[in-house]
């Protein structure tokens, strides 16, 4: 069973952060600094552990009873359930107009639920005050399928932009983009621009810039739309080494060969609703 512990103003331990961020739960280490854990932490629920020694798994993320209607009346979700505890990786799948867009506008905040909680460790996005949007935004990490990326920019400086608008100090930065470039395997084209890098460089840029707040969440909107057979599997695997480090990933997408064998949690959407959601799944319904 898995043990929802959400995180209170009176349990969160105070911390103080870079970016003087004074909510939030655990501290977190840098990922790149985070021994790879033998196995995730949400699937401790195996059979080595007694029973009477269950560990609570905390809630990354979590949608109750949400709906959402757009003002022209169209219905792009109903009345969704979904847990993530951290440390998952999770397919969102389903066909055009299903519904995945909008629930990753939810939980970026870019759209509010007509219905329903949408919490984020805990939090409820819905009910956040104006002024804390951009902290809580920061705990989620997104990359799309066009990159999003300023042309104009090194892969440095592209990565490192995410953190100067914060307000963080050079001698963080620096060490920090170091760090999440070294991940994604980009060191050698930390002084490119994105007009000279290849589609996978670019994407491995944008998946830099996302990582390097150290989110709790990591979105991935069909991040392989764009890009050839091989390089998509690079892509995944990226991200795969990113979830062992035990960052949180959501990735929707249509390339069902990946989810088919990669065989990880498969949320599936219909209609605006969850028509399926099982762990070691493939892309379609094997039943
Ligand atoms: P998906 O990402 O799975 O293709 P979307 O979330 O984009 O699905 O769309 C779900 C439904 O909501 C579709 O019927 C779509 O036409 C509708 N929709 C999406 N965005 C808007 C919007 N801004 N205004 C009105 N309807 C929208």
């Amino acid at each position: 069973m898995i043990m929802v512990s959400p995180v209170t103003d009176e349990t969160k331990p105070s911390q103080s952060r870079h970016d003087g961020e004074p909510d939030g739960p655990a501290p977190r280490r840098p990922i790149a600094d985070r021994p790879t854990p033998t196995r995730h932490v949400a699937d401790r629920s195996a059979a080595d552990r007694p029973l009477d020694d269950p560990v609570p798994t905390r809630i990354v993320l979590a949608m109750q009873g949400v709906t959402k209607a757009y003002p022209n009346g169209r219905m792009a979700l109903r009345d969704v359930d979904l847990m993530v505890p951290e440390g998952d990786f999770v397919f969102l799948v389903g066909p055009s107009g299903a519904g995945k867009s909008t629930l990753i506008k939810l939980l970026i905040r870019d759209e509010l639920p007509t219905k329903g909680l949408v919490l984020l460790d805990g939090r409820d996005l819905g009910r956040l005050k104006r002024r804390d949007v951009p902290k809580v935004r920061r705990r989620i990490g997104v990359v799309f399928q066009d990159f999003k990326l300023l042309p104009n920019k090194t892969v440095r400086d592209n990565v490192g932009f995410a953190l100067e608008v914060t307000g963080t100090p050079r001698r963080v930065i620096v060490p920090a983009v170091d760090r999440v470039l070294r991940v994604v395997g980009l060191t050698g084209q930390a002084d490119q621009l994105p007009g000279q890098l290849s589609g996978g460089e670019q994407q491995r840029t944008a998946i830099a810039r996302a990582l390097v707040h150290n989110p709790r969440l990591f979105i991935a909107d069909e991040p392989t739309g764009n890009l050839d057979p091989v390089i998509s599997w690079e892509i995944i695997q990226l991200l795969l080494r990113i979830n062992e480090l035990g960052v949180t990933v959501l990735m929707a997408t249509h390339n069902a060969e990946v989810v088919t064998a990669v065989r990880k949690r498969v949320v599936a959407l219909e209609n605006g609703r969850i028509v399926r959601d099982e762990h070691g799944a493939a892309y379609h319904r094997e039943d």
